[in-house]
Formats: C-alpha cells, structure tokens, sequence
C-alpha cells in the first residue's frame, strides 16, 4: 500500500518528508534565441530534487526565459528557439518521444500576477487543470483533492466554507495561493514560480513562502526573485544569472544560497546580492 510504504519511507529518513517520487531538473548548455537575438548562452544548471533553487540577477538576464524553457513554454513563442536539454528525473523533456502535455503537467508554472481564472469558482479553479490531462475524476475525489491542495497551498480554512465563490473574489494573495493549488491538483513533480510575490503585500509574501518551504518536500521548486531576504529565506541553492549590455544572459555562479551571499566567488556576485547594482 502506498501510504504505508511513504510513511516507512519517511521514518526510515527520520522523520524528514521525502516522497521516493521527487524528480530533479538538469538544464545542460541552454541557449536561447528571440528571432536572431541570442539571449540565453550556455547556462547548465542542476536542480536537485527536494530543493529549492533561486534564480536571482537583474532585469533582462533571461531568468523567465529560461524557466519558460523548463516547462516547453518557450517553444510557444513565435520565433523563439533554443538549443540544449532539460532533463526530469533523467528523461530529456525535448525528447521527440515525450509528448509536450505532459512536459506541461510534470513541470507546473505560477506567475507574477496571479491568473485564476476569476470568473470560475474557487473550487473549479483547483480542478481546472484535470480536465486538461484528461483524467476523469468522480466527486468525491475531486472534494479530496480540493480539500488536500487548498491546504498545502495554505489557503484551505480561509476558504473552505465559500469553495463555489468565483476566485477573482479573493485578495491578491489568496489568488496567488489558489494558481499554486490549481498548478498542484495535477501532481506536478517540479513547481516553477517566477517572481510570485512580487505582486503581494508583506504578509501574504510571508505566507507564501511558509508555503513554499513546506511543499518542496513533495516538489521540486525553482523560484525567481528579486528580493534578496526571500532567497535567502526561501532558496537551499542559488544562481545568479547576468547579462552585459546587448548580451545574451548566463550564470555567472551558483551554490549553496549560503555560500552565495556569504562567500560569493565572483565580486560581480557580491556586488548583486549586497545591492550594488
Ligand atoms: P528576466 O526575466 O531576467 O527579466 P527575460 O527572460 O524576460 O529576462 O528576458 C530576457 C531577454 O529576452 C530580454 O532582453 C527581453 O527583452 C527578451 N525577451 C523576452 N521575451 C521576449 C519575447 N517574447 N520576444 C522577444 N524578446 C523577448
Ligand atoms: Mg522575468
């Protein structure tokens, strides 16, 4: 039985959460280009499973390009091209083989702004994605999986008495929450979150990276952020992604978060993350 197995997996780890199904991302010498404008070059980064990995540089070094290129969303833009693979758990997702759903599903996406769909109920906001994987799921089950994201989203007792109110209803931050509940409901194996807080006040900031902290034990998570504090509160590995003027972005270090804003390597690190430049 399968929650038995986790829960002898879990205690065999002490007690730490680790489901035996995380799944890392290895980027391999990605390059990207808009038309013939090259704005990625070479950038290789392994994000382990059960980490969070914060990707942190300037404006216009091509974080959210790369993150696009982790999820194939990247391939949807009109003249856009890349070069390089992506492995989850191994399985490179360009892989003429892999369809490209289901690149989609196993590597979720939150945004900025948040995006529920605001005219659709809380409830239907959670279960949207389902439809799109095309699994067929009853009542009950659908309840359960609800009841199970909304709570790990830390949203579930704001909202649990008033599931059938539409999701643009909530503040800023509870719709936050509720896109991470949406981009959960369809297991994903890995969470990719481009700047999520920069559209919430303090508190909901705080919150969302409680939530943060305590879902990388079921996924893997990279995050965008500008905020040095939160990739230091949030981030256990950190890049740092830089682009000179007209040039494509790339990494110019990466390491533990520690090392990266205690130690850095390179003084153009330093310089960043003690708000130089
Ligand atoms: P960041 O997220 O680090 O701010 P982006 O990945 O958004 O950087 O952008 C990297 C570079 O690619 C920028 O120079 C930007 O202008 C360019 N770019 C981003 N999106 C597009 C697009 N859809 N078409 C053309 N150029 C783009
Ligand atoms: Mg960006």
């Amino acid at each position: 039985h399968t929650r038995e197995a986790i829960a002898v997996y879990d205690d065999y780890l002490g007690g730490h959460r680790r489901l035996p199904s995380l799944a890392g991302l290895d980027a391999r010498e990605i390059s990207a280009w808009f038309g013939e404008r090259q704005v990625l070059d070479r950038v290789s980064l392994d994000m382990k499973a059960g980490r969070v990995t914060a990707l942190i540089g300037p404006s216009g070094c091509g974080k959210s390009t790369f993150l696009r290129i982790l999820n194939r969303m990247h391939e949807l833009i009109p003249g856009a091209t890349l070069a390089g693979e992506v492995l989850l758990d191994g399985v490179d997702i360009y892989d003429a083989a892999r369809r490209l759903t289901d690149a989609r599903r196993q590597v979720g996406m939150v945004f900025q702004k948040p995006n529920p769909f605001p005219a659709m109920s809380i409830y239907d906001n959670v279960v949207a994605g389902l439809k799109l994987t095309g699994r067929r799921a009853g009542r009950a089950e659908k309840d359960a999986l609800v009841e199970e994201c909304l709570t790990k989203a830390g949203l579930w007792r704001e909202v649990a008495d008033r599931l059938r109110q539409p999701g643009g209803a909530l503040s800023g931050g509870q719709q936050q929450r509720l896109c991470i509940a949406r981009s959960l409901a369809v297991r994903p194996r890995v969470l990719l979150m481009d700047e999520p807080c920069s559209a919430l006040d303090p508190t909901s900031t705080r919150v969302v990276e409680e939530t943060i902290k305590e879902l990388v034990a079921e996924v893997t998570i990279v995050i965008v952020t500008h905020n040095m504090q939160q990739a230091q509160r949030v981030s256990d590995h950190c890049a740092f992604f830089l682009a000179e003027q007209g040039q494509p972005g790339y990494i110019v270090e990466h390491g533990p978060t520690d090392a990266m804003f205690h130690a850095p390597q390179d003084p153009r690190t330093s310089d960043y993350v003690n708000g130089r430049f």
